[in-house]
């Protein structure tokens, strides 16, 4: 029997998640895992937390009816619109959370990686925001593919240290975080982006994304009579934005869970990223988890048109709902989830960021009844995206 899909008190979610950390690294996460709770429970903490959600990232984003997507598909859609957040995206709702608690940890310097730059972005904001020295590191491919968002982060104060090993993109940019962490333990804050990593990273992360499933409950209550969808969709890179959509429902088995993971080029051409559906139990970056991986154990490169989902691994609470059955996992290929992007512009007036198109693209893969009500994490907004969609579609 299953009581619960969140996280035990040992940071597992099932058989996935814990802290497999060098020893290194071991003060740190210590320091965290000992303290994140309390502070974050704090009064003062959760007033600051929620007005800087308020007054800065612009929360509670929009539930919006998208109507002409609703009649196109004969079923309920309302899109849950993290877009409109302060960056263009769900990740700041996560480096506000971590920055407040940097300060109560005293840390007077913050590193994040980035792939796409968005979780970059976010991160060099709230360093500007408190007046906190940031540096983050990235991929050298992945810094010569998204341009815009290293000039944003340059312009917001941050320095950006090319990760030059591997396939020179994510995974190798979380690689050298890591290394400066162990090297600077004391003053230092490391603020990942994602559900990943060792406990209580994806614990904290998801409890700090989780404001997004709260707002849909108080918001579809208001429009449907019911707090209660009857599913809840979402891209899954690390599972960030999906966490906390799905947060509040996790154990509500009347809500159904589709994660939509990116295919790439096809899941059997070698140059995808669906990580559950491909991956093999084994440990990243701290956490024991679904990884794509060789017979002999050795991370396989992921590959996506996106930048923000080609993460060879995903967060362990997401390899439990893919174990368990939970949650329904679908991938889509670059080529559905671009049409995607040029649909929702063209049907709703919004254009997504790659990734978020992803999510949308199940509405081609599924069939859904006519008062079934859907509620699909509109994760980002497109204009990183602008001149992959340009090129692709040769506007
Ligand atoms: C980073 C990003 C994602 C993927 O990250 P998750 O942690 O899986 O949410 C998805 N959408 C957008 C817009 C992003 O910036």
């Amino acid at each position: 029997m299953i009581n619960t899909y969140n996280v035990n008190e040992k940071g597992y979610y099932g058989d996935f998640g814990g802290a497999y950390i060098p020893e290194m690294m071991y003060a740190n996460i210590e320091e965290l895992r000992t303290k994140y709770l309390k502070i974050c429970s704090e009064e003062k903490f959760l007033k600051e937390f929620n007005d800087l959600l308020k007054q800065y990232v612009g929360r509670p984003t929009p539930l919006y009816y998208a109507e002409r997507l609703s009649l196109n598909y004969n079923t309920k859609i309302y899109l849950k619109r993290e877009d409109l957040c302060h960056t263009g995206a769900h990740k700041i709702n996560n480096t506000i959370g971590q920055i407040l608690l940097a300060k109560r940890l005293g840390k007077t310097r913050i590193i994040a990686e980035t792939g796409a730059g968005q979780h970059g972005v976010a991160t060099a904001t709230v360093c500007a925001l408190m007046g906190i020295k940031c540096i983050i590191y990235m991929g050298e491919v992945d810094i010569s593919r998204q341009a815009p968002n290293v000039a944003r982060m340059k312009m917001l104060g941050a320095e950006v240290k090319p990760a030059i090993s591997g396939s020179k993109t994510l995974k190798d940019a979380t690689n050298e975080a890591i290394r400066d962490w162990i090297n600077n333990p004391i003053d230092t804050h490391y603020i990942i982006g994602s559900v990943v990593g060792p406990h209580p990273y994806p614990d904290m992360v998801a409890r700090f994304q989780s404001v997004i499933g709260d707002e849909v409950m108080d918001q579809l209550k208001k429009m449907e009579g019911s707090e209660n969808p009857n599913y809840v969709i979402a891209c899954v890179g690390g599972g960030s934005n999906a966490a906390g959509l799905f947060y509040p429902y996790l154990d509500n088995e009347n809500v159904k869970i589709i994660c939509v993971e990116a295919a790439g080029k096809g899941i059997d051409t070698g140059k995808s990223a669906a990580t559950s559906i491909l991956g093999k139990e084994g440990i990243i970056h701290g956490s024991k988890t679904l990884l794509m991986q060789s017979f002999d154990g050795q991370i396989t490169e992921p590959y996506s048109i996106s930048a923000g989902l080609d993460y060879p691994g995903v967060g362990p609470m997401h390899a439990n709902l893919y174990k368990t059955k939970r949650g329904e996992f679908i991938s889509i290929t670059d080529k559905e989830a671009m049409q995607w992007g040029l649909n929702l512009s063209r049907l709703e007036g919004i254009i997504p960021a790659i990734e978020t198109s992803h999510a949308f693209a199940v509405l081609d893969k599924k069939k859904f009844k006519k008062d079934d009500i859907l509620v699909f994490n509109c994760s980002g907004r497109g204009d990183k995206d602008l001149d992959t969609y340009i090129d692709y579609f040769k506007l």
